[in-house]
């Protein structure tokens, strides 16, 4: 019964485009009605009707040690007595700063945003600045937020609206953004020749997770940082999702690449709007008030955003383990889903990295965009429901990966992996 949640969703309407502030949140894909969530805690979300779902979206991310976990609670709740807002520096930037760095390799200077589109957006602004140049490359189905720029072939989102190119984005501004397939080294090597000294940066998620979960072919990542040290070229890890989930170094650390610049979000403000960029000094040092590049933010470095961030970011730093539970988790349901499925006869892809996995209805590898839209969506589509009806909240998308956090049991991995078996439409 969601009763309330159907009536909310009607009365939202009238007032938010769609009823929804994030459009992947309406269901539009999946079809039927938004549940309208009252709380959650641990692994459990509770919608309006009180209906309990265990969490496989983990607020697509930040959520990584489970919801309304303690010491975050308690931190917000202790520093929201001294204020909420100064727009002016304070001791908590710098600490948040200090620890961002002693976690994560390459960055010597970092600058903290309100969201991950604004960090990618800023990084990108920074990449332009600094080289004097202005075409980037990205990859199709990668999404690195919805800065004009980035709003071409960009991933989860837009796949499942099946929006193509964006009304509102000027040809002027989508000009400069070269695309190539994700994986294709040559498909880059071919566009580094053709815009030879033309292009800024090159932009990825080192381990995507905007078209279901993609893993990097082997040499694909290292081909590319290759030739940005060739060609001059910014290479810069879109890490608003795999940072600090992956693992305390995020991506840069798990696979042994180095980028110039990296942005970060979703898990960096422990479930506040928190984003950031960072980088080598002399790449940073051309952001305002150093250099020329500009970039500011009223909410910037939020006292309450930065102490939720700093102290889910210390559980992590000091408890390294969580890392590993969380990859034993991950295998432990990919396994689990992959013999019932084996079992029923269907055709499947399961990609898993860390605690980011998706499951795809494939007789093919899922290694791109386009591989990844050839699968069985509708079939996704109604094992949502089914999972949904069984309390089992996975992305609302078949683009989508699924995130899990440290919260969920082994009863809960049974239980889902149990609902994957009683399916019976495969
Ligand atoms: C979510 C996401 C963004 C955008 O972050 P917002 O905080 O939603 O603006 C950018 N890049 C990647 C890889 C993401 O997953």
């Amino acid at each position: 019964m969601i009763e309330k949640s159907k009536q909310l969703f009607e009365r939202a309407q009238q007032s938010i485009p769609g009823g929804v502030n994030s459009p992947v949140r309406a269901f539009k894909s999946v079809g039927g009605t938004p549940l309208f969530i009252k709380r959650a805690k641990g692994a459990y979300l509770y919608d309006a009707d009180d209906n309990q779902y265990i969490d496989y979206i983990a607020s697509w991310g930040p959520m990584i040690l489970g919801h309304a976990y303690e010491p975050v609670v308690k931190a917000i709740q202790e520093r929201a007595a001294f204020s909420t807002s100064y727009g002016a520096p304070t001791e908590l930037e710098v600490e948040t700063a200090e620890l961002i760095k002693s976690m994560v390799p390459n960055v010597d200077l970092i600058r903290m945003v309100s969201s991950g589109t604004e960090a990618c957006m800023s990084a990108l602004r920074l990449a332009r600045g600094y080289t004097g140049r202005n075409k980037f490359i990205k990859f199709v189905g990668c999404y690195h937020g919805h800065a004009d720029a980035f709003l071409v072939k960009a991933g989860s989102g837009m796949a499942t609206f099946n929006i193509q190119t964006v009304p509102g984005v000027t040809s002027g501004v989508s000009n400069d953004t070269l695309t190539c397939a994700y994986n294709d080294l040559d498909a880059v090597k071919q566009l580094a020749r053709q815009y030879k000294g033309e292009i800024a940066a090159i932009i990825t998620e080192p381990i995507v997770g905007n078209m279901g979960c993609i893993l990097p072919a082997p040499g694909f990542l290292e081909g590319l940082r290759t030739i940005c040290d060739e060609e001059g070229i910014v290479f810069i890890f879109d890490e608003v999702m795999t940072g600090f989930r992956l693992g305390a170094g995020g991506a840069q650390e798990k696979l042994r690449i180095n980028a110039d610049l990296v942005t970060y979000g979703k898990v960096i403000g422990g479930g506040m709007p928190v984003g950031a960029f960072g980088g080598k000094k002399e790449i940073m040092q051309h952001i305002a008030p150093l250099g020329s590049v500009y970039q500011a933010g009223t909410l910037s470095g939020n006292p309450i955003a930065m102490i939720a961030g700093y102290t889910l970011l210390n559980e992590l730093k000091n408890n390294p383990t969580i890392y590993e539970e969380l990859e034993t988790k991950t295998k432990y349901l990919g396994e689990g889903i992959e013999q019932v499925l084996q079992k029923h006869s269907v055709k499947y892809r399961i990609n898993r990295f860390g605690s980011m996995i998706s499951v795809h209805f494939a007789d093919h590898d899922i290694v791109d965009f386009d591989s990844a839209s050839k699968a069985n969506i509708a079939l996704f589509n109604k094992l949502f429901h089914h999972l949904l009806d069984r309390g089992i909240y996975l992305p609302p998308s078949a683009y989508e990966s699924w995130f899990l956090n440290n919260a969920l049991s082994y009863a809960d991995l049974d239980k889902t992996i149990a609902a994957f078996d009683s399916f019976d439409q495969y």
